[in-house]
């Protein structure tokens, strides 16, 4: 079946001894067979790759309508040219699967942790320093997973994932909503609101910032006094980039935190490889930000040192963005006054599609895509996407940003602050 951007892709599927393919227009027979197969619980194979991949059966009762389509995680099993192909998660699906591996309770919420907050203090050693040891040895490489897992849950618990007009949100607003986010979760066994530390807005005089500061961090220190380790929180901020520091080692700028916090060359690689799309914004900027959560030490000198951390890339109102794309994106929404949420979720059922975006004011509520790129495994994925939507009923609202197109127009609002936000955290 030819596509829109106009290469070739095969289908060819198998329902127990028969084939059909898309190529020769066996449409209506796919349906039906589909609806057949699923009655019997017969799998729908596809003949791209061998061995078959398995292909899930959707439908939409009320349309009478059936599709075949990838299994959720499944499309790098299929062959680069098939439909049903598309490259191996991208990161809203990997958000989506950090996100729903946060267990809800009656009580809130828990995050399952690999992160200590002790490190032992080897004889003889000092607390910390800046020679990256402390964040190679002891940060098990995963902690950086569950620190953006957080840090995404954190956003999304505190809905900065959804944008209604009105005066633009500022870092006092962000910090009291995620602070309010906090409360009744568990990180490991530890309590949350206990080991992180959410940089507040600009307190004057500095004095009381650290005043602040030190009662978060004193329960800590005695915590720890005569076991012989070093305690290490979490810290919640803004990220406004790594600087060399006036005594040499990096510095990055958190906030109103005017020490900044400490970081090895170790840690600065790791952080522009991991998260490459957050640093290449221009930062601190009007329209974008970057959050960050970092796990930290007290160092023997007061100043603090990140072991590890995990950055997450805003619109200039703090709506999480997977690109720049997205950010410009959000950008308009917002400057138009729009009601619109970045799902961090798949928001319909029997899915795992995520738009970019959701505009919310408009009846039914509009996705939105960003195409951010031409590779043949992005065309295949946004062919598979533009199918998906069109069977689900949606009229999509696209933009083509990598052909530097420009920015589509909005569709008028139909119920301002109607719509409810489609995903939303459970309990
Ligand atoms: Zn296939």
């Amino acid at each position: 079946m030819a596509t829109p951007d106009g290469s070739r892709r095969i289908a060819k599927i198998r329902i127990g001894k028969h084939s059909f393919s898309y190529e020769r227009g066996d449409t209506a027979r796919i349906a039906g067979a589909l609806q057949l197969a699923k009655e019997a619980s017969m799998p729908v194979l596809c003949e791209c790759s061998d061995p078959s991949p398995k292909l899930v059966i959707q439908s939409r009762a009320d349309r009478g309508r059936w599709w075949p389509a990838t299994w959720p995680k499944g499309g790098p099993a299929h062959a680069l040219e098939c439909l049903f192909h598309h490259p191996a998660l991208a990161d809203a699906e990997d958000r989506a699967a950090r996100l729903a591996a946060i267990q809800i309770l009656p009580s809130g919420f828990r995050i399952k942790s690999n992160i200590s907050f002790s490190r032992p203090l080897a004889r003889g050693e000092q607390p910390s320093n800046l020679d990256g040891r402390a964040g190679r040895s002891n940060a098990a490489s995963s902690s950086s997973t569950t620190l953006l897992g957080a840090l995404e849950f954190l956003m999304e618990r505190a809905q900065l994932h959804l944008h209604i007009p009105g005066p633009k949100r500022g870092w006092g607003q962000v910090v009291e909503l995620l602070r309010a986010s906090l409360k009744g979760g568990l990180l490991g066994r530890k309590r949350l609101p206990e080991v992180i530390y959410v940089v507040p807005e600009f307190i004057f005089p500095h004095r009381e910032h650290e005043k602040q500061f030190q009662a978060f961090w004193e329960p800590l220190v005695r915590n720890a006094q005569g076991r012989g380790t070093v305690p290490r929180f979490l810290l919640l901020c803004e990220f406004k980039g790594v600087e060399p520091g006036a005594d040499g080692p990096l510095r990055a700028s958190v906030g109103q935190l005017s020490g900044g916090i400490y970081l090895s060359d170790y840690l600065k690689d790791k952080l522009e490889q991991k998260y490459a799309i957050a640093l290449a914004q221009p930062i601190p900027s009007k329209s974008a930000h970057v959050l960050g959560l970092f796990l930290a030490e007290v160092m023997d000198s007061g100043k603090l040192l990140a072991v590890d951390g995990a950055l997450v890339l805003t619109s200039g109102s703090f709506v999480p963005c997977d690109s720049g794309h997205e950010v410009r994106m959000a950008t308009l929404l917002a400057r138009k006054a729009r009601h619109f949420e970045k799902p961090m979720r798949p928001p319909y059922p029997n899915s795992d599609m995520i738009p970019d975006f959701l505009l919310l004011d408009t009846r039914p509520v509009r996705p939105i895509e960003v195409w951010g790129m031409n590779t043949p495994d992005y065309l295949a994925r946004k062919q598979a996407k533009r199918a998906e939507y069109q069977a689900l009923g949606m009229q999509l609202l696209e933009w083509e940003a990598y052909r530097g197109h420009r920015l589509p127009v909005l569709p008028e609002v139909d119920e301002p602050g109607l719509n409810l936000p489609l995903t939303k955290v459970k309990g």
